[in-house]
């Protein structure tokens, strides 16, 4: 008879990191984002395809409650962030728009209805993201400088979106995956921060965090459902992996991934592993991230003031 296969992810963190890794890491630090995609448990893309975005008012919301908590989170830390926030919560929750403000940290866009911008025209993407910036500035009384699209999805199939951001007056974009993935990935753009020239003028991408074994493909760390997922000990060795490189990690993180007693929604097996599992670890690995390194916002870090681009070229490298 086979014996039984342990059980890989909870037992692999007792796996240290020199196990993959003979160089020592432990003393290597750099710096990091830390940026939250602020919309609902029925927002996400993993059971899109069973929700009519018109009945999102139906659902029992628990954003306001989820942000809230990350707030106090932060200000323990004293940590500063960028807040994507989906127009949608704008428009219903105004006061959390002004709370995130109010706490000193950064509002940013996550589009209003949060569609993948590949299945969007180019008028469709204008009008949502258009709506979407007004919501959040006239809810916080601040203007909105940084993007982020639903899902990663500026891929190389939707890069035109990159014009629109700029002519509608966004600074800063923070949307391309440089990884192969199912839904998102634009697999041969740069991955620490680079400028980009429009007809417009200059917008600023900041990748999100991937680190690469020698010369191997890069891969996802420190956010999201890899952040949540994965060994702790790939998540430290993959960030200071990325440090030595000298890439910005750029992390992120959902209000409803802090939030186990969220109400459970059918979809398919492999959305609902990855939106459910290991949902009660997702403070203590932030916690763990945070501590790694110097983490704050896009704004906070001086790498969205657009100035001056020479020091944007010295961050980050192919
Ligand atoms: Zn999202």
């Amino acid at each position: 008879m086979r014996r039984p296969v342990a059980a890989v992810w909870p037992g692999s963190d007792a796996l240290d990191e020199s196990f993959l890794n003979p160089v020592p890491l432990s003393g290597v630090r750099g710096s990091g984002i830390i940026s939250v995609d602020v919309e609902d448990y029925f927002h996400v893309q993993a059971f899109a395809k069973g929700i009519d975005r018109t009945s999102w008012i139906a659902y029992p919301s628990r954003v306001e409650q989820n942000t809230l908590h990350i707030l106090d989170l932060f200000d323990e830390l004293n940590v500063k962030a960028t807040f994507f926030i989906l127009g949608w919560v704008a428009d219903y929750f105004p006061g959390l728009v002004r709370e995130i403000i109010a706490r000193g940290h950064e509002p940013a866009c996550h589009s209003y209805w949060h569609r993948l911008v590949y299945e969007l025209s180019p008028e469709q993407f204008q009008r949502d993201t258009a709506r979407a910036k007004d919501a959040i500035e006239q809810a916080g009384g601040a203007r909105v400088y940084g993007y982020r699209a639903p899902s990663f999805s500026i891929t190389a199939n939707s890069s035109w979106a990159l014009d629109s951001l700029r002519q509608l007056g966004f600074l800063y974009d923070s949307s391309i995956f440089p990884i192969e993935h199912d839904v998102y990935g634009f697999r041969d753009a740069p991955r620490g921060p680079f400028r980009l020239e429009t007809p417009f003028g200059d917008l600023l991408e900041f990748p999100l965090a991937t680190f690469r074994f020698s010369r191997g493909p890069a891969l996802p760390i420190a956010g999201g459902g890899y952040l949540r997922m994965l060994p702790r000990w790939y998540t430290r060795m993959g960030v200071r992996r990325a440090w030595l490189e000298g890439l910005t990690v750029v992390s992120y993180v959902h209000p409803w991934e802090f939030d186990p007693l969220q109400p459970k929604m059918n979809g398919p097996l492999r959305s609902r592993l990855r939106h459910y599992t290991n949902l009660s670890q997702t403070e203590s690995r932030l916690r763990e991230l945070i501590a790694l390194g110097n983490f704050t916002g896009f704004r906070h870090s001086g790498l969205a003031n657009f100035f001056p681009y020479s020091l944007l070229q010295t961050v980050g490298s192919q």
